[in-house]
């Protein structure tokens, strides 16, 4: 076996969530939405089904999708792109990390994290026989601090890869830290792999800043969107890839070893919903941050510590904030095992445990499921406060 693989044991994600069904727990850890997307989104993959055509469609993504995807980003976020050259559609934003990071990296490069960070950015970089070297992101700004960045970044350095909106913090990025990384990246001659799949998840009037507009990022990024999360259908696993012509020539080389093509009805069917009137997003936004609200509210109401939630599908409770002085990985464990509620640990984000004991909690959920649960938290609180 490879060792890389071989060696990783199962995600908190997959412990958690066999937890919560052996033991029937209400699962705010799962990161998706309790309801399903727009209907007439939908509908559209359906007819696209029966409509045909099913067979593969080009490996770069339906000319359809492309225009649509180049479009949707010049009227939401100002950002112009030339479908053809700068457009690729991947299996989800899980392909288009891979292959961005296999089609940049050379064994012996050395990439940029930031802490907390997505589960596959360090195994993958790893398997493309790169190393990391990581800056830490702490509550409750989450900000970058410019000499720990700098001291991160050394002659080796060939790429870095950021998340903004991020999670599990639920932060966004401002300017002047996108601004911060770009002229590393121009000083370092480095490409920035810019995970915004949680674009469209921002509240509070707060708007999306793409790396790619950051100063001199235009020819060095490239920027990974998804719409399984801009239309609540995580399942749906198509992804966009952006980026000057150069890195998407490179990216499409490796792309077409991995899955080659993502399927053409959802293709067809997202093409419909990236055309969609701002207000289906503006709706979105509303829901879930009604939605934020009313778990933030019933959590506070439990005695919790809530950290605020800018963007994402989450929010974070302190645990030592809270009255527990348990590590989260403990705390997660004993409330699902005890108290019939599924978190996630911050410090799975993390490649060694944080200073700070946070859990997230998935506020994408019904109001009754969120009622419960806060209901269910409260509960796991006076056990182990
Ligand atoms: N990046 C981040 C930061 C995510 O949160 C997720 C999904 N949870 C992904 C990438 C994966 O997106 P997709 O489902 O489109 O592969």
């Amino acid at each position: 076996m490879n060792r890389l693989f071989a060696s990783l044991g199962d995600t908190i994600f997959d412990v958690m969530s066999g937890l919560a069904r052996e033991t029937g727990a209400i699962n705010l850890g799962q990161g998706f939405p309790e309801w399903d997307g727009p209907q007439d989104i939908r509908e559209a993959a359906a007819r696209a089904v029966i409509e045909g055509p099913n067979q593969y469609p080009p490996m770069r993504g339906t000319p359809q999708l492309r225009q649509a995807v180049a479009e949707h980003y010049a009227r939401i976020q100002g950002v112009t792109l030339d479908w053809q050259s700068e457009v690729t559609v991947t299996s989800g934003a899980t392909e288009a990390l891979a292959a961005a990071l296999l089609a940049v990296l050379n064994p012996g490069d050395e990439v940029v994290l930031f802490e907390p960070m997505y589960d596959s950015y360090l195994p993958m970089l790893q398997r493309a026989g790169a190393t990391a070297r990581f800056v830490r992101f702490s509550p409750p700004d989450w900000r970058i601090d410019p000499a720990a960045l700098a001291a991160a970044f050394t002659p080796k350095t060939r790429a870095v890869v950021l998340n903004t909106p991020l999670n599990p913090s639920a932060s966004l990025m401002p300017a002047e830290d996108l601004t911060l990384i770009a002229e590393q990246c121009v000083k370092h001659d480095c490409i920035a792999i810019s995970d915004e799949v949680w674009e469209h998840c921002v509240f509070d009037g707060a708007g999306h800043i793409s790396m790619l507009t950051a100063p001199g990022m235009r020819e060095r990024t490239i920027k990974i969107g998804s719409a399984g999360k801009m239309f609540s259908m995580t399942g749906w696993k198509v992804g966009f890839a952006c980026a000057a012509p150069a890195l998407t020539h490179a990216f499409v080389r490796a792309h077409q070893y991995l899955t080659f093509t993502t399927p053409p009805n959802l293709q067809t069917a997202v093409a419909y919903g990236l055309a969609q009137p701002t207000q289906l997003f503006e709706a979105m936004r509303a829901k879930l941050s009604a939605h934020r609200d009313r778990l933030a509210a019933a959590l506070r109401s439990e005695g919790f510590h809530v950290l605020p939630a800018a963007g994402t599908y989450f929010l974070a409770v302190d645990l030592a904030k809270s009255g527990i002085r348990l590590t989260d990985k403990d705390f997660a464990i004993r409330a699902v095992k005890e108290a019939g509620i599924a978190t996630i640990p911050f410090s799975a984000f993390y490649n060694t445990p944080p200073d700070f004991n946070l859990v997230r909690l998935c506020f994408a959920k019904s109001d009754a499921t969120l009622d419960a649960g806060a209901e269910r938290m409260g509960k796991a609180r006076r056990l182990m406060a």
